[in-house]
């Protein structure tokens, strides 16, 4: 790995939990012992949030699972960034796969992520090829238009918020995770196609996280590739174990 780029390791909580078990988790978190070398961000449900964000210690930061496209206004069920940064919340998740599963396309996902940058939110921009794409040999056909997508609504400054995970989608949830040879094959090929696009220097300093049943078990293995800069972790991060993706590197 690129020491330059700092460790990042995201919790997404999905659409899991009481307010008993949220606050559960919280007391979990604040009593563990986690390495200052990684940056630490958890995504409750976005009606958790509130909670987790005023009872949780101050080194990890917290983030919504997505966001809205605009600001206030008549949009039944959306979540504005205006609110998010209102309530003291610095990260929002863009384009998940389960989000894109629901009729997102390349272009809403942009415009969100654009439209949290410029409020001031820091972005995690999801990226990741379905099943088929990974058998078929066209990955990168996949998942480069996914990142030129966030690089037409992206000013160069703005990449210094952001965060790139890369989740193959027959990855998530399913225990099957990409052996750390498939991880960094995309994640340079991400990162040299962010290079041609956007500039050397953006591609140099971005974090490419990897997404996809990730777990201690094979966090440590992922996270000595050279481009593996962190995780988006899902079902680990309902559990202790979140602990030891945070640690990984030893
Ligand atoms: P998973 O989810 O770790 O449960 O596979 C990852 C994600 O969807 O962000």
């Amino acid at each position: 790995r690129v020491e330059a780029r700092k460790f990042f390791v995201g919790g997404n909580w999905k659409c899991n939990g009481t307010v008993g078990q949220s606050k559960d988790l919280v007391s979990m978190l604040n009593q563990s012992t986690l390495s200052t070398d990684t940056e630490v961000v958890v995504c409750p449900s976005q009606i958790h949030a509130q909670s987790v964000h005023e009872n949780l210690r101050g080194d990890i930061s917290v983030g919504a699972q997505d966001v809205w496209t605009q600001g206030n206004g008549a949009f039944t069920g959306e979540t504005s960034a205006e609110m998010l940064t209102d309530m003291g919340i610095k990260w929002t998740l863009v384009g998940h796969s389960e989000r894109r599963g629901k009729g997102e396309q390349n272009p809403e996902v942009a415009a969100k992520a654009k439209y949290a940058l410029d409020k001031g939110l820091s972005v995690i921009a999801c990226c990741g090829e379905p099943l088929e794409n990974r058998e078929a040999g066209t990955t990168n056909d996949y998942v480069f238009p996914q990142i030129a997508a966030y690089a037409e609504q992206f000013d160069k400054a703005d990449w210094a918020k952001v965060v790139i995970a890369y989740e193959p989608i027959w990855a998530i949830g399913t225990g099957l995770t990409a052996t750390p040879e498939q991880a960094q094959e995309t994640h340079a090929a991400i990162r040299q196609y962010i290079a041609e696009t956007v500039g050397a220097d953006v591609a140099a300093d971005v974090r490419i996280l990897y997404g996809g049943s990730a777990n201690a078990k094979t966090a440590p293995g992922l996270s000595a590739k050279e481009d593996i800069d962190g995780f988006l972790v899902g079902g680990a991060s309902l559990k202790p174990e979140f602990a030891d993706i945070v640690n990984c590197q030893g």
